[in-house]
């Protein structure tokens, strides 16, 4: 594919030297953290405190939390700052639902272009100013989540061909987010919390596009979803097919994330690390949600659990998502750092 004819940007050599030497760690949860700031509609639309939105709409965004990166740069950054020096070598862009897709439930699809380049430079503002206190290198990787609607599925029982969406209308959306991200100076692209492998593929092909575009590839990682106990995807795959899926993307990372805490996730760690020859990267939920959707799994009990993970050798990343905070990351950092990296199996 002429796409890996394109150079590489300054930012693998880093990396992967990086992760030859240690299991690198990767922030924990924007979205609980965002939550614990038990914002307002006008702190979200900022029009009390902060900067006003610029992109006119009349829909309610309490709950809109890429909308903050505009409105409330200050809390979003502080967040950053704060996984920053808890130890995250990479953190995420504030834009897990920055498409157009995802941004019509609140009637802001003509921000995406400025929700994705601000977010990006929000968190490289955080990780500089961590970078000047502490001398160590940190990445931004610009988080593209997956979008409440699925290409290979219908949410129609009586009409299962039908689509609530398509390849192309992702692959076009995907595309304006992945531009806006890197024209905001991220360093990588993550694509997470896959639960239909469509719908990443199509977040692939659009990564492929726009490094067509700028000539220069950046590294991707990609996490799948395992949503309950058959060990699958939504889209009906187990941990070795979803790799299989997504391979041909020659990612930097992949592994899993969210809906399981790191006990439940482990089997499927394991198996996607026995076929992948590259890295493997896992960043479960602070265990499972209470019946009050709350995450109770404290600092020690996560950083034990991904400690073992470390310790046999299961992972080349991790860190946190639903429920973890900068206290997590950091007990985190601390369990991994005695533990060697996986070693990368090479294949065919
Ligand atoms: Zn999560």
């Amino acid at each position: 594919m002429k796409t890996f004819r394109l150079p590489q940007s300054d930012v693998f050599a880093a990396l992967h030297e990086q992760a030859r030497q240690r299991i690198l760690l990767l922030d924990g949860a924007m979205g609980t953290m965002i939550q614990a700031l038990a914002m307002s509609e006008e702190d979200y639309a900022g029009t009390g405190t902060g900067t006003p939105c610029a992109h006119p709409t009349d829909l309610p965004q309490k709950g809109n939390n890429d909308l903050l990166s505009l409105t409330q740069p200050e809390a979003i950054e502080k967040i950053h700052f704060d996984f920053a020096m808890a130890g995250a070598d990479i953190v995420e862009t504030n834009t897990f639902s920055s498409t157009t897709i995802a941004q019509a439930d609140y009637g802001l699809q003509a921000a995406v272009h400025d929700l994705n380049e601000q977010a990006a430079r929000v968190a490289r503002r955080a990780l500089d100013r961590a970078t000047e206190i502490d001398g160590r290198p940190r990445y931004v990787a610009g988080a593209v989540g997956p979008t409440a609607r699925t290409a290979s599925l219908s949410p129609d029982v009586n009409n299962p061909g039908y689509r609530a969406v398509t390849f192309d209308d992702l692959r076009i959306a995907y595309g304006q987010q992945i531009r806006a991200l890197i024209a905001g100076g991220v360093d990588l692209i993550l694509i997470e919390t896959i639960f239909d492998t469509l719908n990443a593929k199509a977040a692939i092909f659009a990564c492929f596009e726009v490094f067509a575009e700028i000539g220069q590839r950046l590294p991707v990682m990609i996490s799948g979803t395992i949503t309950d106990a058959s060990g699958r995807t939504l889209s009906g795959q187990t941990p070795t097919a979803f790799w299989h899926s997504v391979r041909h993307a020659r990612p930097f990372t992949i592994g899993l994330n969210c809906a399981l805490g790191a006990s439940a996730m482990r089997p499927h760690v394991a198996e996607i690390g026995a076929v992948a020859d590259t890295l493997v990267c896992a960043y479960p939920n602070a265990g499972l949600p209470n019946a009050f959707g709350h995450y109770d799994e404290g600092p020690e009990e996560t950083a034990a659990q991904l400690g073992e993970f470390a310790s046999t050798g299961l992972v080349n990343m991790v860190g946190g998502c639903c429920g973890t905070t900068p206290e997590h990351i950091q007990a985190v950092a601390e369990a991994i750092a005695p533990h060697s990296p996986r070693k990368v199996p090479s294949h065919d």
